[in-house]
């Protein structure tokens, strides 16, 4: 081996840089805000879809636009290795969905109510509430025109706020109208830049032909003046446009969602048109966006679909969880309703086949395992325990299981109650042990 291999042998191996580990009990969390998530989607009628994480390169360009952050520089692009296919990680899931939609027909029979969740890949610079692998959750409903479904997607969105108990979340609106309206909005926008170029930034000029509704989207504040005084997108709407638009505040106002229109929101993907909106909160710094969406009328046919409207969002699962955490709700710590303490090896067989049993009943149970050194004292495996969280320690004790018995302690109460149970019977105590049924 060379002196390099053998450093490189040694050199301890750690995450890529911007992926997270998500261990226990933070992945409780996760898991919580996922589960949440199912039962409201039932609720509403969305059903789960899971696409690859991996697409064909052409899939991003086409749909997100080439002159997008994503696609110019944060994606994960690789060629296969065996036939040079142009492969990337999935920077957004909207894409792959409506591939997927397209590819299988689904729209065959009437519009699809959709929903996904999992990790996206961008590679950008990390920091607190942006990474380079990130989960997100979505909710897109496809084939359908009407404001009444893009006001749908947002009840839905701000019954999840309710559901995770968080209050600081704002809704902004916008509508960027329909192309023909866009053309010429356009228009005005790249002559107002124009005539403003000394107050343009690099970024902006690069964009200012090929993409400049972008530069509305802009975070340089030395541009602030300049995009404040920009033609607005409100203004070039036509009478449709503003019907949709109108309809849509029509029923968030029904249903008391508070909003503000912010005539600058724009979105970084090109393929949305009508209704934008974005949910954001203060409390999380720069990175403030939880949850961003729009109507996507276009994009199935640019993919190769027959024409269908399409609105969806996503959310940012890291973003909401810190959220969560920082208005101090939903600590979510898994409880386990038994220890079983096992003095002996020579008890295992039966210890592993009473706790299957107990498991199937509902009851969740962590067995001592022997680390080495065999079992470990009582005293070491009652500190086990007590630090388990458990309400119960199952003793599986000689004299207990002589008898086909086992003694059944409860560690929270501070009673230190106890009382023996037999084996044969463990369908009819099994629900006393348990915290929830
Ligand atoms: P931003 O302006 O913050 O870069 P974006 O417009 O790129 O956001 P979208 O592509 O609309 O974001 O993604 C929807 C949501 O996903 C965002 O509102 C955010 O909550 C979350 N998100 C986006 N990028 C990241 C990231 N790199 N790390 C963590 N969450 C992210
Ligand atoms: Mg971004």
């Amino acid at each position: 081996m060379s002196e390099k291999e053998v450093a490189a042998k040694s050199e301890r191996l750690t995450a890529v840089k911007g992926m997270n580990d998500v261990l226990p009990p933070d992945s409780a969390a996760v898991e919580w805000l996922e589960g949440r998530v199912r039962s409201l989607m039932a609720r509403y009628a969305y059903r789960n879809i899971r696409t690859p994480i991996v697409e064909r390169t052409p899939l991003f360009v086409r749909g997100l636009g080439e002159v997008t952050d994503i696609v110019e520089k944060e994606m994960y692009s690789f060629e296969d290795r065996l036939n040079g296919d142009p492969l990337t990680l999935r920077p957004e899931a909207t894409a792959g969905v409506v591939r997927a939609v397209v590819e299988h027909s689904m729209l065959y029979d009437g519009g699809k109510r959709l929903y996904y969740m999992g990790p996206m890949f961008r590679h950008e610079r990390p920091q607190r509430g942006r990474y380079r692998q990130f989960d997100q959750i979505g909710a897109e409903a496809l084939g359908f025109s009407g404001a009444e479904v893009d006001a749908e997607l947002i009840l839905l969105a701000v019954a999840l706020w309710k559901d995770l108990g968080l209050t600081d979340v704002r809704l902004e609106l916008n509508s960027l109208g329909q192309p023909q309206e866009r053309l010429l909005h356009r228009q005005a926008l790249i002559a107002h830049f124009e005539r403003h170029i000394d107050a343009l930034d690099e970024d902006a000029r690069r964009r200012l032909h090929s993409n400049p509704l972008r530069i509305l989207d802009t975070k340089n504040p030395a541009m602030q003046a300049v995009v404040e005084s920009a033609p607005r997108p409100l203004d070039y709407l036509g009478a449709a446009s503003l019907a949709h638009f109108n309809a849509l505040k029509t029923i968030l106002d029904a249903n008391d969602v508070a909003y503000t229109v912010n005539p600058r929101l724009v979105r970084g993907m090109d393929y949305y048109n009508l209704t934008v909106f974005e949910f954001t909160t203060d409390r999380l710094g720069s990175q403030g966006t939880v949850c961003a969406g729009g109507r996507y009328d276009y994009l199935v046919e640019q993919l190769g679909g027959k024409p269908a409207p399409a609105v969806g969002w996503a959310l940012g699962v890291d973003r909401v969880l810190e959220l969560v955490r920082e208005q101090g709700l939903g600590a979510v710590e898994p409880t386990l309703d038994a220890y079983a303490i096992v003095p002996d090896v020579s008890a295992l067989p039966l210890v592993l086949q009473t706790l299957q049993a107990l498991r199937a009943a509902g009851v969740s149970v962590q067995m001592h395992a022997s680390s080495g050194d065999g079992m470990g004292s009582m005293k070491s495996q009652f500190k086990r325990a007590d630090s388990s969280g458990a309400r119960y320690a199952l003793i599986f004790g000689a004299d207990e299981i002589s008898k086909n018995r086992v003694t059944v302690k409860s560690l929270r109460d501070g009673s230190g109650a106890q009382a023996t149970q037999a084996l044969a019977d463990i369908a009819d105590w099994a629900p006393t042990l348990q915290l929830r049924t």
